[in-house]
């Protein structure tokens, strides 16, 4: 593979046509705002993909050319076809990346992925969260000091309905009293994927310099290290030398 990776930022975009608050914060969405900061890199490609485009915006030569997809939706769950759904899981069991953020806990690709519902505690007021580092030394956390915090976010809270994460990352505080794990590691297949919590769309979360920083690390643990195409599953039935 190239040194480039090659990044898709999928949004639903919806909140920011139809709600003022969100409209300000994110005028191109969400997805444009996180493409902008990682098309900065000069070792990221990134290309965005939006709800209603023709199969979401994620045709097979697209995602066949995704090294990593990150993934924000809420209120169109379930507009996102199931045969786009499949195309996405079968593409991380092959080894694409997947960084889930906030709301997308409950997208059909990250329940499915996870096997569990994937529900939680949540109260939209506007809190502040303070996101602890409790795995140092883990690349999604370079470069962060021992907690960083957020001036407003909804809370999320446990229970968290997930699998044992393999690497937590990252448990949020908010400020009226829940915990929460915020940043959880999977490898589902040949695919890695991160969940992390921020960004609930009517606050400016995806601008902090911290925030920015983390998808940017997610990003990087997350590419295939990997060019091996062929299939998981080989089917021999002679031995390899005799059994007798
Ligand atoms: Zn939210």
């Amino acid at each position: 593979m190239s040194d480039i990776i090659r990044v898709t930022v999928w949004n639903e975009y919806l909140h920011e046509l139809e709600n003022n608050v969100v409209a300000q914060i994110y005028p191109h969405g969400i997805h444009n705002t996180i493409a902008d900061f990682l098309g900065r890199e000069k070792d990221i490609h990134v290309r965005t993909a939006t709800l209603q485009e023709p199969d979401h915006g994620l045709a097979e030569e697209v995602l066949n050319e995704t090294d990593v997809l990150i993934w924000w939706g809420h209120m169109a769950h379930g507009q996102v076809e199931d045969h786009v759904v499949e195309r996405v899981y079968n593409r991380v069991l092959a080894g694409m990346g997947l960084i889930a953020l906030h709301s997308a806990h409950h997208s059909k690709i990250f329940r499915k992925l996870m096997g569990t519902s994937c529900d939680l505690r949540w109260r939209d007021d506007g809190e502040k969260a303070r996101v602890w580092v409790v795995e140092q030394g883990h690349p999604i956390a370079q470069g962060l000091g021992d907690y960083f915090e957020i001036p407003q976010e909804e809370m999320y809270g446990e229970r968290f309905d997930i699998p044992a994460p393999d690497d937590l990352v990252f448990v949020s505080w908010f400020k009226g009293g829940e915990v929460f794990r915020s940043g959880c590691c999977y490898q589902r297949g040949r695919g890695r994927i991160f969940y992390f919590q921020p960004g609930h769309e009517t606050f400016p979360v995806y601008y902090q310099p911290e925030v920015q920083l983390v998808i940017r690390n997610a990003v990087r643990w997350a590419t295939p290290t990997f060019t091996e195409q062929r299939p998981v599953l080989m089917h021999s039935k002679e031995p390899l030398e005799p059994i007798n």
